[in-house]
């Protein structure tokens, strides 16, 4: 009998909400639309959903901005819609995750609208990080943090007479103040919806920027001030030790949760970009995360080494304490991976490539190396995240006209930074370009994001049932990866298969990466296993493996 819990192994499939598939033809995807494309989920074989933030939101960060924390935001539908959705989802086996944002609410909160009408010092201020400004007319920040979506933390505020006044904290954009989660209405807040949502179906949380939710006391300057314009997060606000204090109360919640609901073993994920061994132990353990995505085999570089240290990082950090790993190769804050892959400097790593890089693309390429590495990513212990539409094999939007480009990194580095709408253009479900690629139904208004002509080569209706589509690729690893009981009962064995093939072993399957750029011959002391799975469909011969390739062995 399997005594792990049902995340540990799960394929979870992050559905943003605004660009899945929009049922009332307002340009939105909303939660009727995601109902409506419950068989494909099916037919993809996913265990579940996580769905990027859909409560009421001015959508200044398209819902990490939220203003509600117990509604659905109404372009998406309604409490009794999302209901129904969660019904509907457990009939096709499908659970529920969302997504929570405990950092920072947005500027619409009641909460915030309450401190800004109230007084310095008051109750009202504390749920936030007010501070009077430095300098003679306190015109000044209280101080020199830069935000990570550019520019200042601060924001000064005008005084309920009129005056100039104090200075909220936003870590992201000044839409989004930062709570201050030790204030005790905050966080019996967080606990509240926890539980709110739970009590709805919902299986787990998401969480959201976990890292910077703890401040060093004090507030001091940085005077290790990062250089990047974007992306940069102070020692002073990230992976800090105040922070904990929330995931430990949120972990004794979702506990006792548990314990009141035996047999639903409901969790939490954290979004953190961990940078060793000791950060990601610092968040996941038996008192804080269930889990923490392994980030490091998104962002390695093409090339064995990086990636298999990645794989090994995690497992070696993560195992040995009975704890589970959760992988990903693409979110709704990456440049897709097809254009990442596909980049000319694809073989040397950088955090700047999630948002920005020059190098030119070859995209036939990159969609060659994100199937492979998608298809080792099948094959590893623990659970895997996909994001929506990685199982067409889409690209990178790269080309979206300024004007109608809406991220606030966009917006805040006057453009010089071109932020993440271009893995947020919504989905392309039919060819045809005239009803916004069956994206809306009934199509009145244009997709909140403009679809490039030739989306229509990726779209669903091309895909579904076309031998050597990479959405049948990832059908079948997980189909595959199911009739194995997703590994969970075979152990994880490195095996040694050259300097530029990734190889390991699950069990009777053998799992192999090339990454050379030429093809790999196997060593003939594998014999010439049976090829279960291959990223490369014309792919038929066991002893060798393709440039960029990536193959299940039966051995
Ligand atoms: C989310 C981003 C969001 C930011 C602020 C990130 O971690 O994934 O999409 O913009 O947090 O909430």
């Amino acid at each position: 009998m399997n005594s792990q819990p049902w995340w540990s192994s799960a394929v979870v499939y992050q559905l943003y909400v605004r660009s899945f598939a929009d049922s009332n033809g307002d340009g939105k995807g909303d939660l009727a639309g995601i109902r409506s494309r419950l068989p494909y989920l099916q037919t993809l074989g996913v265990d579940a959903l996580w769905l990027n933030p859909c409560y009421p939101s001015p959508q200044h960060d398209h819902g990490y901005d939220v203003s509600n924390y117990f509604e659905i935001e109404p372009d998406y539908g309604t409490l009794a819609e999302f209901d129904d959705m969660v019904a509907d989802a457990t009939d096709h086996g499908i659970k529920i995750l969302m997504d929570v944002v405990p950092n920072h609410c947005s500027w619409d909160h009641p909460w915030f609208r309450a401190a800004l009408a109230a007084a310095p010092g008051s109750p009202e201020r504390d749920r936030f990080w007010f501070r009077d400004g430095r300098g003679p007319n306190g015109d000044e920040p209280p101080n020199n943090w830069q935000s990570i979506f550019g520019g200042s933390t601060w924001t000064r505020i005008t005084e309920p007479d009129g005056s100039p006044g104090q200075w909220y904290l936003h870590i992201f954009a000044n839409e989004q103040p930062d709570f201050n989660l030790h204030n005790e209405d905050v966080a019996q807040h967080f606990d509240d919806m926890l539980r709110f949502w739970f009590d709805r179906g919902v299986a787990g949380f998401r969480a959201d920027a976990v890292a910077v939710a703890g401040k060093a006391p004090g507030l001091p300057d940085d005077e290790s001030e990062g250089e990047q314009e974007i992306g940069y997060a102070s020692p002073f606000f990230n992976h800090r030790p105040e922070g904990h204090l929330t995931w430990q109360r949120w972990r004794r919640v979702v506990d006792q949760y548990n314990a009141d609901h035996p047999g639903r073993d409901v969790f939490v994920v954290c979004e953190s970009y961990t940078p060793d061994e000791t950060t990601l132990r610092s968040y996941v353990n038996d008192d804080e995360f269930h889990q923490c995505f392994a980030f490091d085999l998104m962002l390695a570089p093409w090339r064995a080494e990086p990636i298999r240290q990645a794989i090994e990082t995690t497992i070696g950090t993560l195992h040995p304490h009975g704890l589970h790993a959760a992988w990903t190769l693409n979110n709704h804050d990456a440049q897709r991976a097809v254009t990442r892959r596909g980049r000319h400097d694809a073989h040397i790593s950088t955090h700047n490539n999630l948002w920005n890089s020059d190098a030119p693309v070859d995209e036939l390429l990159g969609l060659r190396r994100a199937n492979a590495l998608a298809l080792l990513q099948f094959a590893l212990p623990g659970s895997i995240y996909l994001y929506c539409g990685e199982e067409l094999g889409l690209p990178e939007v790269l080309d979206i006209p300024a004007a109608a480009r809406q991220d606030p990194v966009f917006k805040r580095t006057q453009g010089r930074q071109p932020g993440r709408d271009g893995c947020r253009v919504p989905l392309p479900w039919t060819s045809d370009e005239h009803s916004s690629f069956g994206f809306s139904a009934n199509k009145s208004e244009s997709p909140w994001m403009p679809q490039p002509t030739g989306w229509g080569e990726y779209a669903a209706s091309l895909q579904v049932g076309r031998d050597g589509s990479t959405f049948e690729l990832y059908r079948a690893a997980i189909a595959l990866r199911r009739l194995h009981g997703h590994f969970e009962s075979v152990g994880f064995e490195w095996i040694d298969a050259g300097n530029e093939v990734v190889a390991f072993k699950r069990g009777e399957i053998l799992v192999a990466l090339n990454v050379s750029g030429q093809p790999a011959t196997l060593p003939s002391a594998w014999g010439h296993g049976e090829i279960l799975l291959s990223s490369d469909h014309s792919h038929s011969d066991g002893t060798q493996v393709p440039a960029d390739t990536a193959v299940w062995l039966h051995v």
